[in-house]
């Protein structure tokens, strides 16, 4: 038998008990001893189950209460000073309302950044380490880390294995220090990570994953010292303990150079980074003191796996690597996949007969560690996965999508004619208001949906039920002086479920939920098979909201490429051609729109950064098909219709060029958790389109105040000219409520009327 090991699991709970406990703490309705309990009743569970499936070595590392880079932030100390000087923190262990406060703001100090994890929708806190690059070495304030290892021992054993993200990744993902001064930062906190890794030898640990997910991004070759530097001191301190160092997410840079490191074992990537890191291991060969890592498993998707062809690849491997001497694991942490397939009963049985889950890939990661000696209920084991497979796939052809024409991606007039027939069809005033689509999502109205989900309430019953949301808030948003209003998308569950439960093709789960940040939660869909346009996704809400107002009324899309990120994709169809047939979907809903009277459509791409590839080299094919994707879309738009579009994050430094070829009339962007940072790249890269600056921040619960609002706006008109710009939240309000919602776009509105008048 191969060892095995998980790199990391689901924090939810199998009922989200993780993220009601958080949720009802926040409320008020728990205590802090009993919030304690449930997340540590939910991480113990969560090792058990994995236990369950003999795993060699069971991850210690799910233990959080927000999120693990916030975690590891706190271990070593770095409170942003904001928040020092807020909340008296002068070190030490970090109370849980600083935490929160932290991760989430609070009256006294906006949130933290949060930012995607790679290129997945996972989101963490970003540290920030001005302190330490003003010289104040990290130490560790409150080893957490160590917390989650001897919980995990209490219920797993000598079976536990520490997960910490290791320095290099650690500070290449933090901010507050200049790029020049990389390397001494890293360097600084080197002797707080010794300490952290001895505290887990101490206290047992036979091996610590060590999470480097970094070493897939470009790696400037002048990094190689600076790790050799590093691992040498950290291998030391932490013997007798061995260090895994855990890649992931792609293939590993510099790979002779990395397998050299003085770890134990080095673990890749064999199925986002497959091609790269096989070719590597084939031509290279991997050193003989060295346990190799194989992440074989999909992580990141939901299908069942090819076991026969891993099987037959682990083969290939032992060639280079003995059996002995490799951990056989999932490709990433399966964080992103939900827990288990077992309460799923509405699912089509051909379709959940090919689908795994968590618990399901650490079942298949039990099968495939025979394959060293595979008997022969193995083999037929292995056989069955590959028929499943293929037989699904071929029941269910993905037709190749028609070629995608230059007319048919390119709007009949240009951006600069286009602008002068908006500007006297619309006629807003500087700074035109508006929102990104969403208004609260309250209880009423989850309460009808489930009403209506249950037959509780009949079709006619909920449609006018929404109907009344929509009316209320048309009312709310002329009482408040917006210019552009929104219908406030009461309908809809989740931007990307709603439309994909109108199209063809797509499969839902109940359960299915994965983390999205802190307690958020999302359900993504499974693309099964072909897109059909089957009916209007949005015409009917969107029409009656415009019936109400002589305002213009965005209708809200959904785009290509953020559907085909958020749901699970096929794994035998190119991500391209998926996309375009939700384009061409996608562009029918447009001319339904314009034939209804609506004027301005939005179509929202907050996951368009998220799919850019981790690799330089990668990244021109997929800008190119994720652009043509979008205008796809949008182009087929009449001239007088304004194109929006909505992206929630602010680094478009390395796209603005991709950005600009979009062609939208307007892009929304956030501003606020980035303090203005953002604008710069649309500075220098002279954006002449325009720009809704996201300047209230709705992750947090926070009423931001006029002034601030107005200080994130003055600071991103310094350069470009202010009739560009438009004033909005940064995202959607569908997780707020609503006394803080009118009470933040009040601020808003009086802010871009302050501007006004100033400007
Ligand atoms: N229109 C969506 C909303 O307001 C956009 C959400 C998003 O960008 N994530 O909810
Ligand atoms: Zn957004």
């Amino acid at each position: 038998m191969i060892q095995t090991a998980n790199l990391g699991y689901p924090r939810l709970g199998p009922r989200r008990e993780w993220k009601r406990a958080l949720e009802r703490y926040w409320q008020g309705k728990l205590t802090e001893t009993e919030l304690h309990d449930a997340i540590r009743t939910v991480y113990r569970d969560a090792l058990r189950r994995q236990a369950a499936f003999d795993l060699t070595w069971v991850p210690a590392g799910d233990l959080t209460y927000y999120d693990p880079m916030l975690d590891l932030a706190v271990t070593f100390g770095l409170v942003p000073a904001r928040f020092r000087e807020a909340y008296g923190y002068a070190g030490g262990p970090v109370s849980l309302e600083l935490y929160f406060a932290i991760a989430r703001g609070s009256d006294r100090v906006p949130a933290a950044e949060m930012t995607k994890w790679f290129n997945t929708n996972y989101h963490y806190i970003v540290p920030e380490l001005d302190a330490v690059a003003a010289g104040r070495a990290p130490e560790i304030a409150d080893n957490r880390p160590l917390q989650a290892y001897r919980e995990a021992r209490e219920v797993v054993g000598e079976r536990a294995r520490p997960v910490v993200v290791g320095p290099y990744t650690f500070v290449r993902l933090s901010k507050g220090y200049p790029e020049a001064a990389f390397a001494e930062v890293v360097r600084a906190f080197v002797p707080a990570y010794r300490a952290l890794l001895r505290s887990l030898a101490e206290a047992g640990a036979a091996w610590i994953q060590i999470d480097e997910p970094a070493l897939v991004l470009d790696v400037p070759a002048g990094d190689i010292a600076l790790l050799h530097e590093v691992y040498g001191a950290l291998v030391e301190a932490a013997a007798p303990a061995k260090l895994m160092l855990q890649t992931y997410f792609e293939a590993v840079e510099h790979y002779s150079d990395v397998v050299r490191l003085p770890v134990a074992g080095i673990g890749l990537d064999f199925v986002d980074g497959l091609a790269d890191n096989r070719a590597s291991v084939l031509r290279h060969g991997f050193p003989e003191d060295k346990v190799l890592g194989v992440g074989l498993i999909p992580g990141r998707n939901v299908w069942r796996a090819d076991l026969e062809a891993q099987a037959a690849f682990l083969r290939e491997l032992a060639a280079v690597v003995p059996f002995e001497r490799m951990i056989l694991s999932p490709s990433t942490s399966l964080l992103f996949v939900p827990i288990s397939l077992e309460r799923e009963t509405k699912l089509d049985p051909a379709l959940r007969d090919v689908l795994a889950f968590a618990d399901e890939k650490l079942a298949e990661l039990r099968l495939l560690a025979r394959a060293d000696a595979p008997d022969a209920e193995a083999e037929a084991a292995y056989r069955a996965s590959a028929e499943a497979r293929r037989r699904f796939f071929a029941a269910h052809p993905f037709p190749a999508p028609e070629a995608v024409t230059a007319e048919e991606t390119t709007r009949a007039i240009p951006f600069e004619a286009r602008k002068k027939i908006h500007a006297e069809r619309f006629s807003l005033p500087l700074f035109p208001t508006t929102t990104i689509g969403s208004f609260p999502q309250t209880k009423d109205v989850r309460e009808a949906r489930a009403r209506f989900r249950k037959g509780e309430l009949d079709a006619e019953g909920y449609k006018a039920f929404i109907r009344a949301k929509i009316a209320e808030w048309i009312r709310i948003q002329e009482e408040l002086g917006l210019d552009v209003l929104v219908h406030g998308e009461f309908e809809r569950t989740d931007m990307v479920e709603y439309f994909a439960e109108k199209l063809g093709g797509f499969a839902f789960t109940e359960h299915g939920w994965v983390q999205s940040y802190g307690s958020r939660a999302v359900r993504p869909p499974i693309i099964y098979g072909e897109i059909v346009y089957r009916e209007p996704l949005t015409v009917e809400e969107t029409a009656y909201a415009q019936s109400l107002t002589e305002k213009p009324v965005k209708g809200m899309l959904t785009g290509p490429v953020t559907i085909l990120k958020w749901s699970y994709p096929r794994e035998d169809v190119p991500p391209e051609a998926i996309a375009y047939s939700i384009a061409r979907a996608l562009r029918k809903e447009v001319e339904a729109l314009e034939a209804a009277g609506i004027r301005m459509v939005q179509v929202d791409e907050p996951a368009f950064r998220e799919g850019l590839p981790l690799k330089r080299r990668h990244r021109d094919r997929y800008l190119d098909w994720a652009v043509r994707a979008f205008r796809l879309a949008t182009a087929g738009a009449r001239p007088e219709t304004q194109v929006h579009t909505h992206m929630c994050y602010s680094e478009f430094g390395d796209i603005i060029d991709a950005i600009k070829a979009l062609d939208a009339d307007v892009i929304s962007i956030e501003t606020s958790r980035s303090h203005g940072e953002l604008i710069q790249a649309f500075e220098e890269n002279t954006y002449d389109k325009e720009i809704g600056l996201g300047v209230y921040d709705i992750h947090s619960p926070r009423v931001p105040d006029v002034e601030e609002m107005k200080a994130l706006a003055r600071r991103a008109l310094r350069v470009l000219p202010k009739e560009n710009f438009w004033i909005n939240p940064d995202c959607g309000l569908k997780t707020r409520d609503v006394p803080e919602t009118i009470a933040s776009l009040k601020n808003m509105v009086a802010a871009a009327r302050g501007l006004r008048a100033e400007l």
